[in-house]
């Protein structure tokens, strides 16, 4: 079995996630794609982060009636900042025997120098760069411990998509100037923000 995973804060979810695991769900031919949204992000310290129970129920709503993605909530059952390794250790043992494919946007990815136990992070999963801006191949950037024939296959493995513009800052944005997020967000999301009154302060 082949489960992708998606991390991110999901505040709130927005098409380009959508469409970022449907991508790489059928370039690679997933079994499932788990999104996961994180308890505390170690790299958005600061951030105005809606609760967790919201951005669960909001990916939950998102996910719904899309064929093989699920909403998993391993980071915020447990305590404490989320690291993604420990999200992989966990999966990893509920799921014996699967192949873990870790899913990031190009930008995550240029990032992936300063997460914990990186090097950990890629024996535990095949790493799957998502580029939602179509540059060229992105390259993999010098993180500590990578192999040659783990930095080649995880070029090999890069998956396309059409660009979405969309980010969850824009989203939080429009909402608070009073915009529409219609077309951004799914109909269900954009309903259950309205109804909770989310993001209307703050960015
Ligand atoms: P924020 O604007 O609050 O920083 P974000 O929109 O970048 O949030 P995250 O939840 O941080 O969303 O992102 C989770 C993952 O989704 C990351 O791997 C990121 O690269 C990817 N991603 C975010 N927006 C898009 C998009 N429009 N298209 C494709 N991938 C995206």
């Amino acid at each position: 079995m082949r489960i992708g995973i998606l991390g991110g804060t999901f505040n709130p979810l927005h098409l380009g996630h959508l469409s970022l695991a449907e991508a790489a769900s059928g370039a690679h031919r997933l079994d499932r794609v788990l999104l996961v949204p994180a308890r505390e992000p170690p790299h958005k310290p600061g951030l105005e982060l809606a609760a967790a129970g919201d951005r669960m129920e909001i990916v939950e709503r998102g996910v719904r009636g899309r064929s093989g993605l699920e909403a998993c909530s391993v980071e915020l059952d447990r305590p404490g900042p989320s690291y993604t390794v420990d999200t992989l250790e966990e999966l990893g043992r509920r799921y014996p025997g699967a192949e873990l494919m870790l899913l990031v946007g190009a930008d995550a990815f240029a990032d992936m120098g300063s997460w914990r136990d990186v090097s950990r992070i890629f024996d535990l999963a095949r790493v799957i760069v998502v580029d939602r801006a179509c540059h060229p191949l992105p390259r993999v950037p010098r993180l500590p411990g990578l192999s040659q024939d783990v930095i080649t296959r995880c070029q090999r493995d890069r998956v396309a998509m059409e660009p979405v513009a969309v980010s969850s800052t824009g989203v939080r944005e429009r909402i608070a100037a009073g915009r529409s997020i219609s077309g951004l967000v799914p109909d269900s999301v954009a309903a259950y923000i309205e109804e909770r009154g989310l993001y209307r302060g703050a960015c």
